[in-house]
Parts: C-alpha cells; sequence; structure tokens
C-alpha cells in the first residue's frame, strides 16, 4: 500500500495555528498592540472600523523592520525574539512565540508598512490569506502600521459567530485597557469609527488609571507596595464601598503582561473579605514583578494564562499586602497587637485613673420571648415589599396582583399537570390563600403544601419572575410611577458604560427613572422607580450594563425586555434573605398569578413539585 501521511501545506497549517491565536477581533488586536510595545514604539496608535469587523489598524513609532524581515514576519515561527530554548526562561518581550502575523495573514487581508530608522524609503507588502498579493517601495514614516482587513473572510463559519458589534468593541476596549494599563509611559490613541475614544498621554501608573476609567477613580484608589525576596507588588485597589458588579476594573499584570489568575484573585478578594457586599468586586490594578525564570507563560498560545513556580507563597503575600494597604489608609479595622497602648491614647488622657467607672443599664422587662410589636424600621432591602404596612411604595410592581382570584384559578389550573384530577384546584379545599401553610427553607426555598402534594418555591427566581412580568407591563404602557429625588443622585460611567445607558434612555424611563443631564461621563438621576430604594440605583445600572455588554445575543435583542430581566435580577429578594409568613405567602401567590408562572425570565425553574406517591416511595 502507498504511503498515506503528507505534511500539511504552510497555508493550511497557518489556518489551523489562526484557530488558536485569532478568536475575534480583539485577539487581532492585543497581538498587533504588543508586537508595537516590543519595537520599543513611544506612540501607539489603534483605529478600528466596524469593532474591527471592516478595520484593525496599529500604527507605531517603533525600530520598523528591514526589507528581509518584513518578508519574513509573516512566516510561521519567525520571530526575532528568541533564538534558543534557553531564551523562553529569560523573557522580556510580550510576543516569542513568531506565529500571531503568520496566522492573522492566513485569515485576513493585510497590509503592512515599516520602516527602521536609518533607511530612506520603507517597504510594503500585501498579503490575503497567506497569499503575497505585492511588494513595494515606498515612503513612509519610521515605524510600522499594520492594518488587517476582512477578518476571516475565508472562514464564513467564524465571521458569523462573531458577535454583536458592541460586544466586539467591547473586548477590543479591554485588549486596549489591558496594553495601555501596563505601560502608562507609552502614548496611546484609540479611533472607532472616526471617532476617539481614547487619547493617553505619557503619564504615571495612577494618572494612566484615572485617564482610562474616568477622572473620579482618582478617589478609589489605595495604593499598594510591597517588596520581597520573590515578588514586587505596586499598583492600586479601588476603596471597598466602590466594588463593582462587573469584574472590569479587576487587572494583574506579571512583568507588564496582563494575566487572569483565579488564584491570585482570590487573594485579594480574602483581602477584601467583610468589607464588599456579597457579589460585588472589589477593583483592582496590580503589577507584579518576579524573576521571569520563576514563570512559565507558555502554556497558552494567547498568554493570559501563566504558570507560577510557587503560587502559595505569591497569595500570602499578595493577600497581606492588599490587606495592609486597606488598613493603613483606614479602611478596614485593624487591631494591631503589637503597638503600645499608650502610643494610641491621647495625651491628655495617658496617665489619668477613672474618676467615673461606666455603669451598666439593665432593662429588667426585657423578655426574649414576648412577640415585638413592630418588624422596626429594618432593611431597605426589597423584601419590605411584601410587609403589608409597607406596601404603598412597591404597588407599582404588583399592579394587578391584587385583584387576582380569578386569574390565580386560571393559572393555577395550568399547573395542575401535577395534580391526579383536572378539575381540582391546585390547592386543599380546606386552605384559603391566607391560611396555607409556608414554611422557608434555608432562607432559600419557600414550601408548601398543595392538593397533590408538596410544592417547593425557589424565593430569588419565583420574585425575578414577579417583577420582571410588572416591569415588563409597566413598560409597555407607559405608566410607571416615578419617585423624585430630594436631591438628585450624581452617578458616574466610563466612557464605554454611557453609550449603553444613553441606548437604554428612554426604556428607563419607562420604567420610572427620569435622569436630568449627561454630561462628561456624570448622569444626574432625579427620579427612580417608585419603590427603588436610592442606594440600589448605582446597582441596578451597574447590573444592567454588565448584562448588556456580557449577554447581548447577536438577533432579536429587545432592550424593554432585558432592561426587565436585568432590573428583575437586580431587585428581586436574593437566596439568604428571611421572609416572614405573610411575605411568602405573597410571593407564593404573585408567582402563580404571573403569565408564565414555572420559569424565571432567564428560563430557569422557580418551582418543583413532589406528589404524596412520590413521597409514599421514598418510605417504602
Ligand atoms: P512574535 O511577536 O511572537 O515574535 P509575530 O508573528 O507577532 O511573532 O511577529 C513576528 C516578527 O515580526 C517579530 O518577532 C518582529 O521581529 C516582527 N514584528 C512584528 N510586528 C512588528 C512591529 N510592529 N515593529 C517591528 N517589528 C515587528
Ligand atoms: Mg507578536
Amino acid at each position: 500500500m502507498a504511503d498515506i501521511i503528507q505534511l500539511l501545506p504552510d497555508h493550511v497549517a497557518n489556518q489551523i495555528a489562526a484557530g488558536e491565536v485569532v478568536q475575534r477581533p480583539a485577539s487581532v488586536v492585543k497581538e498587533l498592540l504588543e508586537n508595537a510595545i516590543d519595537a520599543e514604539s513611544t506612540e501607539i496608535k489603534l483605529i478600528i472600523k466596524d469593532s474591527g469587523k471592516t478595520l484593525i489598524q496599529v500604527i507605531d513609532n517603533g525600530k520598523g523592520m528591514s526589507v528581509t524581515d518584513a518578508r519574513l514576519s509573516f512566516e510561521r515561527h519567525a520571530t526575532s525574539k528568541i533564538r534558543s530554548a534557553e531564551d523562553l526562561f529569560n523573557l522580556h518581550t510580550k510576543g516569542f512565540r513568531g506565529e500571531a502575523l503568520a496566522s492573522i495573514a492566513a485569515i485576513a487581508h493585510v497590509e503592512l508598512k515599516t520602516k527602521q530608522e536609518q533607511d530612506e524609503l520603507g517597504t510594503q507588502i500585501e498579503i490575503e490569506g497567506s497569499d503575497l498579493k505585492a511588494q513595494n517601495v515606498v515612503v513612509t514614516p519610521k515605524g510600522t502600521s499594520l492594518a488587517v482587513k476582512h477578518l476571516f473572510f475565508n472562514i464564513p463559519a467564524r465571521r458569523n459567530f462573531l458577535k454583536s458589534n458592541a460586544v466586539e468593541l467591547r473586548h477590543i476596549i479591554d485588549e486596549f485597557h489591558r496594553v495601555a494599563l501596563a505601560h502608562p509611559s507609552i502614548v496611546f490613541a484609540m479611533y472607532h469609527n472616526g471617532s476617539e475614544i481614547f487619547n493617553l498621554p505619557s503619564s504615571n501608573y495612577r494618572q494612566r488609571v484615572v485617564n482610562i476609567f474616568g477622572g473620579k477613580t482618582n478617589e478609589k484608589l489605595v495604593p499598594v507596595e510591597e517588596t520581597t525576596e520573590v515578588l514586587k507588588i505596586s499598583g492600586f485597589v479601588g476603596k471597598p464601598e466602590f466594588a463593582k458588579k462587573t469584574k472590569n476594573e479587576q487587572f494583574f499584570f506579571v512583568n507588564n503582561r496582563f494575566i487572569k489568575s483565579p488564584y491570585l484573585n482570590h487573594a485579594i478578594n480574602s483581602a477584601f473579605e467583610g468589607l464588599v457586599k456579597d457579589g460585588a468586586h472589589p477593583s483592582y490594578f496590580l503589577n507584579l514583578t518576579v524573576d521571569p525564570k520563576t514563570i512559565d507563560i507558555n502554556i497558552h498560545p494567547t498568554k493570559t494564562e501563566i504558570k507560577f513556580d510557587d503560587e502559595h507563597t505569591l497569595y500570602a503575600i499578595l493577600r497581606s499586602a492588599v490587606k495592609h494597604s486597606l488598613g493603613q489608609f483606614n479602611i478596614a479595622p485593624v487591631l494591631d497587637f503589637d503597638s503600645d497602648p499608650n502610643l494610641n491614647t491621647p495625651y491628655d488622657y495617658k496617665d489619668k485613673s477613672v474618676a467615673t467607672p461606666p455603669t451598666i443599664e439593665v432593662d429588667r422587662d426585657f423578655n426574649p420571648f414576648k412577640e415585638k410589636v413592630s418588624h422596626g424600621g429594618g432593611s431597605s432591602k426589597p423584601a419590605v415589599a411584601f410587609k403589608k404596612q409597607n406596601t404603598s411604595s412597591w404597588d407599582s410592581l404588583y399592579v394587578g396582583l391584587e385583584s387576582k382570584s380569578t386569574q390565580q384559578d386560571h393559572n393555577f389550573s395550568e399547573v395542575e399537570f401535577e395534580s391526579d384530577s383536572k378539575n381540582e384546584t391546585l390547592f386543599d379545599d380546606s386552605q384559603t390563600e391566607t391560611t396555607q401553610a409556608t414554611y422557608q427553607l434555608h432562607n432559600k426555598y419557600i414550601v408548601s403544601t398543595i392538593k397533590s402534594g408538596m410544592l417547593m418555591i425557589d424565593q430569588h427566581r419565583a420574585h425575578q419572575r414577579v417583577l420582571y412580568e410588572n416591569l415588563l407591563k409597566n413598560m409597555t404602557v407607559k405608566e410607571a410611577v416615578s419617585q423624585q429625588l430630594l436631591f438628585p443622585l450624581q452617578l458616574h460611567f466610563s466612557s464605554t458604560e454611557l453609550p449603553i445607558l444613553i441606548q437604554l434612555k428612554e426604556d428607563l424611563e419607562s420604567t420610572g427613572f427620569a435622569f436630568s443631564s449627561v454630561k462628561d461621563h456624570t448622569i444626574e438621576i432625579t427620579g427612580v422607580p417608585l419603590g427603588v430604594p436610592e442606594s440600589e440605583v448605582s446597582i441596578i445600572l451597574e447590573q444592567l450594563i454588565s448584562d448588556v455588554e456580557q449577554e447581548v445575543p447577536d438577533s432579536n435583542f429587545s432592550a424593554t425586555d432585558l432592561l426587565a430581566k436585568s432590573m428583575a435580577k437586580s431587585l428581586a429578594i436574593k437566596t439568604g434573605q428571611s421572609l416572614n409568613k405573610q411575605e411568602q405567602e405573597h410571593l407564593v401567590n404573585s408567582l402563580f398569578a404571573c403569565k408564565e408562572p414555572t420559569v424565571s425570565p432567564t428560563n430557569k425553574t422557580t418551582f418543583i413539585t413532589m406528589s404524596v406517591d412520590d413521597i409514599d416511595k421514598k418510605f417504602m
């Protein structure tokens, strides 16, 4: 039999490699920006059209390439950055695999213009899908310009899988942030469809963070500095009260390279433990410097994951450095056992004896078993919605639920499939709506009895469903009631977040939000939906932005629906929240008054039933 093994032609090998290196336009941005940095540029410009689908161009003023190098740069494993395997353990450049340009040229139309300082004229090369189309001598400034057009032109499947322009742009901006943050002394500019998105002058690290994330960031930053034998840490963490719903402001750089490390992220979270609310993510911008010999960057082609020799030590140092900074800047209470107590006592009191000893007052009538008359002012959590005395402010979110008996019967019959007979109601006859027994399990589920057995409701999902349907209704009939704020609320957003909110402004207004002005990263809010606590507003909007950024599918995206889902998620009572009987019953009743009580707005099961038969079986 004849031999059947063949070496793949280069252009096929390149296309396969491209699949790993280039997942989306943002991957090209990353590779080109890193090449510009490796070329020792001091000014780098990124030009994007249609979120990179039409054009990605990087222009730098770095050292450029000779004619031969320009041609070679598109060959696979062609790199000027390492010469031998040993060099791998002493890397000071971003690139080293020599794969990026070859891969990109295999799946796009690429135009390179480059010139070295000492040369009079430069080189221009055009390649389409690994085919050299043109090579010319041109007049061009010192440095390199690389333009990538029609990305994935020969891989339609890839092209079709690209997300909406908003999502792809978000990824590109993320890459831009990472590179720009790692190199504050380099001047960066970014343009999208002709308009300038960033213009970052050469600066120090703090200024770079502020220039990217907006002027208000400055007051949030707490410096972190630590130098040990194995590791140097420098940078900033955000004060805990500014922790965000999204992870957009979390950056680790190791030797100036952005990395993702769930393990080190955990170290930071544990330093913040008890200081930030559940579900909030502290901001951090941290540079770690380690001996290049102690890390292995080679484990992933896109190089955002690296391996450390001694992760445990890094974890401990990082955690304690962050803790220390938070303590030092009076953000976390510290107990310092080593300090001399006299030093902390105001001078005048140092040697005084105690004049009047403090007395203890005891309420002898106190009886812990006596029922409290009122529930007290209590929480501002949405759960108050269920307290009868307080329902007014939340009624708007439950419009139509009060007159539910008829509708309810109808809806109950929809879930009756669990009970034996179609004509029976779901609940025991003896148990009317208000006396039906409910029980809260682990502050998470509400258990109730039904004719056929028992019902278990996920409180968070159920409430999401209830809020979602009401929000949608309010938004479509535009009758939501707005509650005027005494003092307008000013919220700051970055240049990527603001357009999202502006796009959703009308829908937000139909839920009851009122905006008075939008200028330079700041939105002034004068009204909020009735019943939404002022303290929740920024969380709701942040959640909304992150939902839009991350979850927008390409087609049939309805802003109204997404907004209703997102707000329902933010406002719904959380798992872990204890509910009194009345609240539990109200939730059960409201859920079954919904059009689709069986699933949450994100299609997750809201309740399960267990029939007596099932239970009987368990006892067999
Ligand atoms: P790597 O960066 O891993 O070496 P690339 O495919 O990204 O591989 O680039 C191949 C080579 O092309 C680089 O090693 C470098 O010599 C050259 N090169 C790429 N981009 C530039 C640039 N902007 N300026 C100067 N040289 C560049
Ligand atoms: Mg490279």
